[in-house]
């Protein structure tokens, strides 16, 4: 049958500096049997974790996943390297790319749990974003020995979305002027794009690292100015690949297109708490919107019963309520390979409770992804 569940994993990350000094307790328990994630009663000692009167209930919660990466503890023979997420995600992801797919994959988590060590990882630890780069090209020049009938074309382009505002990673920020924004438009074939993006060509690994590290750069050299953006902003990381396949035999062309999308999500804990004060702060409800949409986009396609009858799903599911989801529509509902990482901290009850049951309703999410190709000749 044609698509698929969005898959879902979980990764809980070790403690910082600041957790181990007010003595925090470790919450989480995986086990690498069954995948199972349990996350655990804290104990009143921790001040971050003291029972609060609005919390009635509480106890232990179990979640299953398709993996859960642990990452607490180092000495653990379990423990989830970067490379281990890599193989178990990445390189899958990047096989369904070959094969003409479209896929996306997205990190989620309060600031500082661990999704941009996730995707971009540190000049020692890679991450996924880097390390799919690098096996893409390494794929593809070992193809062109092997199958030198098909040649390749790769394309990345590199955004953040900040206060429903798009900017350009790719162009590097001018101090003297303001910043950039880019418009959406709505193609009747391609769907939803971004006017005027830098779509780069790139030819090997040196390049596209470059691209990215630019990128990179750009995020942190606004966020330092404007106030810690990069836990505010989103940023997608897209490469386009491009396979062009000549039949010597029937002198036929065809070309095969891949889209790879890596996502960065804001800090999850922002859209919450702006939910619960009702903050009308025109800044402060534009940075939450794109996620309290995408909340509300993962709820209404995994629960496709809760819409009216008689309207059809995509009438329903509020896409174009935000740029975020507006843009990344087709690889929440529709031609895309999904996966979501849910990164988890150790030892901060109410918001993994919040991450993990956001993580579980995104299981039942389906997609249909199909191979996009196309006879050129
Ligand atoms: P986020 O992007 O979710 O706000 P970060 O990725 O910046 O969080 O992680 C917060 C801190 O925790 C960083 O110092 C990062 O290097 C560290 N960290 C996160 N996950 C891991 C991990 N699996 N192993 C080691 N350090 C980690
Ligand atoms: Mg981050």
């Amino acid at each position: 049958a044609p698509g698929g569940n969005v898959r879902v994993v979980v990764r809980v990350r070790g403690f910082l500096p600041r957790e181990i000094e007010r003595g925090a307790e470790c919450l989480i328990e995986m086990n690498p049997n069954n995948q199972a994630t349990t996350l655990l009663v804290p104990n009143d000692s921790d001040p971050a974790n003291s029972r609060s009167k609005t919390r009635k209930v509480i106890e232990e919660k179990v979640f299953t996943f398709d993996n859960s990466f642990w990452s607490h503890d180092k000495k653990d023979e379990h423990y989830a390297h970067q490379e281990d997420v890599y193989n178990c995600l990445g390189e899958e992801f990047l096989d369904h790319n070959f094969e003409g797919y479209h896929t996306c994959i997205f990190a989620y988590g309060q600031t500082g749990s661990g999704k941009s060590y996730t995707m971009m990882g540190t000049p020692d630890q890679p991450g996924l974003i880097p390390r799919t780069c690098e096996d893409l090209f390494q794929r593809i020049e070992a193809a062109h020995n092997e199958t030198p009938n098909i040649s390749y074309n790769v394309r990345v382009s590199y955004f953040e979305v900040y206060n429903e505002h798009v900017r350009d990673l790719l162009v590097p920020v001018n101090p003297n002027q303001p910043p950039y924004y880019l418009k959406i438009r709505e193609s009747p074939t391609e769907g939803p794009y971004i006017k005027d993006l830098t779509d780069a060509p790139v030819k090997n690994i040196s390049e596209i690292m470059r691209h990215m590290k630019i990128g990179d750069a750009s995020r942190t050299t606004a966020s330092t100015k404007m106030n810690d953006t990069s836990s505010r902003s989103h940023s997608v990381f897209t490469i386009m690949l491009k396979q062009i396949h000549h039949d010597m035999d029937t002198d036929e062309t065809t070309e095969r297109m891949a889209r790879i999308r890596l996502v960065d999500l804001a800090g999850s804990e922002r859209a919450k708490a702006t939910e619960a004060t009702g903050a009308r702060l025109r800044e402060g409800s534009n940075i939450n919107k794109s996620l309290t949409t995408l909340g509300r986009v993962i709820a209404a396609l995994a629960d496709p019963k809760q819409q009216r009858p008689g309207k059809r799903s995509k009438d329903v599911v509020p896409y174009r309520d935000s740029i975020l989801t507006w843009l990344l529509k087709d690889s929440l509902g529709g031609n895309s390979k999904t996966a979501m990482i849910a990164c988890i901290a150790p030892s901060d009850y109410d918001e993994t409770l919040s991450t993990l049951r956001y993580a579980d309703q995104a299981k039942r999410i389906r997609t249909r992804a199909i191979v996009n190709q196309d006879h050129v000749s």
